[in-house]
């Protein structure tokens, strides 16, 4: 249920209707846009229908949400949102790109590519710590050690940066050294670690599921966000089809799909959909055509020797390459790639 107040409502008016639905038991959520503010309710709503709300000073309408995600629908809120990861802007209309390797392997290495797709414009430097790995004899990431390292060089290059939780256990941890928090494509669906992060106030990167459908990958997001954590990014990363050619099947068509359904950015990993370093430019440069907020993509100095997704990663070189086109690009469909100090 969604509840409109009416334009130049007062804090009083709201601060009333507030206590009025929770006093019946029930959850809020205030979405102050541009010219309305929007209460989205959830809980049992059925409470709430037999309540004259309508009624209520200050109250212009109250409409029943018919989607299941509620605060994640452009119905609570119609404008796009925009999410701050440190100075950075994500969302409407600014393209932003997080780069770096798939794991923090160490200090030489990070250090080396975080220069490099600093230098090529990039925004925010990714690496991950603890990495979800198919075989228990993988690589599974430094750990803290990791973590460390990637803050270290994330101050050096002075860019914010992004690493992946995959456990409640790891968040306290992770909370301390990273702006913005990933939960992974195979955690998409792992409930307790959504609750956990949505408890946060930090910049959340949410990743498809790599059998998800657009609606769950929504309702994802949707526990974060009903846990008070405004703070979502979606990325499409591909999903698993029959076709061997590539890793996964990157979905491009999500991107306008999820923009016609909600408010929330959308990013698009060409690396993990693609699996082949190849094909990460050219999807790149779709993703932004067909309306992208950004791209996460993974570099590495010497792919052929890294721990993890050597196959799918960029040379430096080429990465500055593609952002080169990418900037070309952008100003073409007139958005807004932020210039960094750097570039
Ligand atoms: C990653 O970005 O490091 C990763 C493992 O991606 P995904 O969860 O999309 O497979
Ligand atoms: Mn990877």
């Amino acid at each position: 249920m969604i509840i409109v107040l009416k334009p130049g409502a007062t804090d009083a008016e709201l601060q009333h209707v507030l206590e009025r639905v929770e006093s019946l038991g029930l959850k809020t959520v205030v979405s102050k846009g541009v010219k309305r503010t929007v209460i989205g309710v959830i809980g049992e709503e059925d409470v709430l229908r037999a309540q004259p709300l309508a009624a209520i000073p200050g109250v212009e309408k109250v409409m029943p949400v018919l989607k299941p995600y509620k605060l994640a629908s452009l119905e609570f809120k119609p404008e796009p949102s925009v999410i701050k990861v440190g100075e950075l802007s994500i969302g409407s209309g600014s393209f932003t790109v997080i780069a770096g390797p798939c794991a923090v392997e160490n200090r030489e290495i990070l250090f080396e590519v975080a220069e490099k797709v600093k230098a090529a414009g990039a925004h925010i430097l990714r690496g991950g710590a603890f990495k979800p790995r198919t075989s228990p004899y993988s690589f599974q990431g430094l750990g803290e050690e990791g973590l460390k390292l990637l803050r270290e060089c994330g101050d050096e290059f002075d860019m914010p940066v992004v690493t992946e939780v995959m456990d409640t256990r790891q968040l306290p941890v992770v909370m301390k050294y990273a702006d913005m928090l990933q939960v992974g494509a195979r955690n998409m669906q792992n409930f307790p670690l959504l609750t956990e992060v949505g408890k946060t106030r930090k910049p959340i990167l949410l990743k498809r599921g790599i059998a998800a459908s657009i609606k769950e990958f929504l309702m994802s997001a949707e526990y974060v966000l009903s846990g008070g954590n405004a703070n979502v990014v979606l990325c499409e990363r591909g999903i698993r089809t029959f076709e061997d050619s590539v890793r996964n099947t990157l979905d491009l068509s999500a991107v306008p799909v999820v923009k016609g359904e909600s408010h929330l950015p959308i990013m698009v990993d060409p690396s993990h959909a693609s699996g082949r370093w190849d094909l990460v430019a050219p999807l790149a440069k779709a993703a932004l055509a067909c309306g992208a907020d950004g791209l996460m993509i993974e570099v590495h100095s010497a792919p052929e020797d890294a721990r993890s997704d050597g196959p799918q990663s960029l040379l430096p070189e080429r990465f500055a390459e593609l952002m080169a086109e990418l900037k070309v690009l952008a100003a073409a469909l007139g958005r807004h790639m932020p210039a960094t100090d750097k570039s």
